[in-house]
């Protein structure tokens, strides 16, 4: 056996860009899980109370996921074989598809491999050159490459600011162009919630076109978790809703929502739909088992909430910048400890981690420079016990490194 290959001199930009990475602190290491996503698990051999996974409602390893896809598993196998206009649509692909559609109220639904591909999947295949994108700021990478991919005009509003995005749609109201106003329904950085009603009143004023992702909405926001569409009661009024089942579905996938000819367009022009396989049967089943459980055990959600109150409670007690002062306030499970300095934000979270708390430090490009933060995520499956122990590893650590009096 020879020795695996060292870089070569044409990678050698990368290398030094690594090396100011660890000089600025903000290089990371990834950290692996050696167990199952869960509350308390075990990261690098280490045993923490969890405050970093998108895992809401705890579905990662629920028994009726689990079954559904070694179900699926011994009926269909492990791999769908091809992409979906091919061969690869499987039954249980059309399934997963009719139920999201009821389970949303719209007309149809069609699922992509994940979030971030449904995201630039639909955004640009639906607008091209001559069309206009009104994107808030704070939007997610997967929109705002969509938004680059379409060759549409890019226009960025401030964030959440209505009133800009309708400065932005008069500039351009006599333009022949199809316009689409996009906005996050829950923001992954910060926590705060879009105002989708608002934009959709805009969208209607100026004739464009409404799309919102539900990314971080989806299990969590409105009845049974339906999203922002339902939380603001503005069903009919959005005309994409794109959804995850990476996150609170537990399990891999993303989905958009809305008329049957949307849906027919993008079954023929969404590119990672027409040129990257489908899921496994595994996964639409465990998805199919995932919507099931959100009307069966709503109680879920409700724990996720009252985790969700209890800990922003505590955290302000205690002193913590949780946003609402230069940030807009966390409304949802995420919310920010922001520190403003990406390299202490690093330092803070590995302490953390010593300490037995995984609370991820993000930083610069992430997020803005001068904006960086600790980013924890509430579940419905931590105990009091292991909410109020992570509350006074916070607290513990940050005294020690003198990041809070
Ligand atoms: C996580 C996320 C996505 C991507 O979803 P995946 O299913 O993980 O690919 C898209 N948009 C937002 C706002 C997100 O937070």
């Amino acid at each position: 056996m020879t020795a695996p290959a060292a870089s070569r001199q044409q990678l050698a930009h990368l290398t030094r860009q690594i090396e100011e990475l660890k000089e600025r602190g903000t290089y990371f290491r990834l950290r692996v899980l050696e167990d199952e996503q869960a509350a308390v698990c075990t990261y690098d051999g280490k045993r923490v109370i969890n405050l970093a996974s998108n895992n809401y409602l705890g579905l990662t390893n629920h028994p009726k996921l689990r079954e559904a896809a070694i179900d699926a598993i011994r009926k269909y196998g492990v791999g769908s074989g091809a992409v979906r206009t091919i061969a690869g649509t499987m039954r249980i692909h059309m399934e997963l598809e009719e139920k999201i559609a009821r389970f949303k109220n719209v007309e149809a639904c069609v699922v992509f491999q994940s979030g971030f591909t449904a995201n630039a999947g639909t955004v640009s295949s639906i607008l091209g050159k001559g069309d206009f994108i009104l994107s808030d700021e704070l939007n997610h990478a997967s929109i705002i490459d969509g938004a680059r991919l379409s060759g549409a005009k890019i226009k960025v509003f401030r964030h959440k600011d209505v009133a800009h995005a309708e400065e932005l749609l008069q500039e351009i109201e006599n333009e022949p162009g199809h316009k689409l106003v996009i906005t996050d329904g829950v923001f992954s950085m910060d926590g705060d919630i879009g105002p989708v009603d608002r934009l959709a009143a805009l969208a209607e004023k100026y004739g464009a076109i409404m799309m919102v992702d539900d990314a971080h909405a989806s299990g969590v926001l409105g009845r049974n978790g339906r999203g922002t569409v339902d939380h603001f009661g503005c069903h009919g009024r959005v005309d994409l809703q794109v959804g995850t089942l990476s996150k609170a579905i537990g399990s891999l996938g993303g989905y958009v929502c809305g008329s049957r000819d949307l849906i027919d367009y993008l079954y023929h022009r969404a590119r990672p739909f027409l040129f990257s396989t489908s899921h496994p049967p595994s996964v639409a089943a465990s998805c199919i088992a995932a919507f099931d459980l959100l009307e069966e055990e709503p109680e879920r959600i409700e724990r996720l909430w009252e985790n969700t109150r209890y800990f922003k409670e505590q955290l302000g007690a205690a002193g913590f910048d949780i946003g609402g002062v230069t940030t807009p306030a966390s409304e949802t499970p995420i919310t920010p400890i922001i520190l403003g300095d990406g390299k202490k934000t690093m330092e803070f979270s590995r302490a953390l981690f010593d300490a037995g708390l995984m609370a991820t430090g993000i930083a610069f490009p992430t997020v803005p420079e001068g904006k960086a933060r600790i980013r924890t995520i509430m579940t419905s499956e931590h105990t009091r016990e292991q909410i109020d122990a992570s509350l006074e590893i916070l607290s513990g650590t940050a005294k020690r490194m003198g990041l809070l009096s």
